[in-house]
């Protein structure tokens, strides 16, 4: 049963409403738009705000009264962007200071010599600045699924570039990410850290909100919201997600 005492839901975006950097389908997007009828919605990801763009914003009605509800979180939180005068605005972005990039360039370029990791021509950016992020790509970001996710199933290549960036990176965290990169941040920015943002950006207590994600399982990407003590639903897929959704618009 979907509690429905809450004032804002808030998604998780891969696996919870579309397949891993898939659009959500038509279905998806009537129910969002339901939804945000009658709560503040919002959408929680570790990824930068351009996949807003390409997996929701382009398939969901353009109502400034009804999409002045949507508050989207890319990159954990350390952006936020709001509707507003029919555009997607900015409200805040948390970018590292020049300094932090430096440092954090310089040592991970150190971490890839020092290890022999360092390919021997590129045809991409293997170290990219998202602004509240660095992200080391192994392989090109647009490499085939299958190449990556032969690079390094088992991790060792890029636990032992984390092993090198731990003691000197201390007040950043260094994930291992996705199928051959690593993402650092400053230090805790998870999905709890971007719960709060929002409790200050709405208004909203965490207490009155309501979190569905598919990976809510001890260590994975949308268990630190736990922390806060937030009401949560494990979903499987975006088909049981749109079954959730159904019973909060009912
Ligand atoms: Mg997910």
């Amino acid at each position: 049963m979907v509690p429905k005492n809450k004032k804002m839901i808030v998604f998780d975006l891969d696996w919870t409403l579309a397949p891993s950097k898939a659009e959500i389908d038509s279905e998806m997007a009537e129910l969002l738009v339901e939804l945000l009828k009658k709560y503040k919605v919002s959408v929680v990801t570790g990824w930068d705000y351009e996949r807003f763009d390409k997996q929701i914003f382009q398939f969901i009605w353009d109502d400034e009264n009804i999409l002045k509800n949507f508050y989207a979180c890319p990159t954990c939180g350390t952006k936020m962007y709001v509707y507003k005068d029919w555009n997607w605005t900015k409200l805040y972005s948390e970018d590292l200071t020049e300094k932090e990039v430096e440092y954090i360039l310089n040592t991970l370029n150190e971490a890839i010599d020092t290890l022999g990791l360092r390919p021997e021509k590129t045809y991409w950016e293997l170290v990219e600045n998202r602004g509240t992020q660095i992200t080391y790509s192994a392989l090109w970001q647009q490499a085939p699924l299958e190449v990556k996710s032969v690079f390094d199933p088992d991790f060792k290549k890029r636990l032992k570039i984390k092993e090198y960036l731990d003691p000197r990176l201390e007040w950043f965290s260094a994930l291992v990410a996705w199928t051959s990169s690593i993402d650092i941040t400053r230090e805790w920015l998870d999905k709890a850290y971007a719960l709060k943002k929002l409790e200050k950006e709405s208004g909203i207590a965490i207490g009155d909100m309501l979190f569905i994600g598919d990976a809510l399982m001890e260590w994975w990407n949308d268990f630190p919201v736990l922390k806060t003590w937030i009401d949560a639903l494990q979903t499987k897929d975006p088909e049981e997600t749109k079954k959730m959704i159904r019973g909060l618009v009912k």
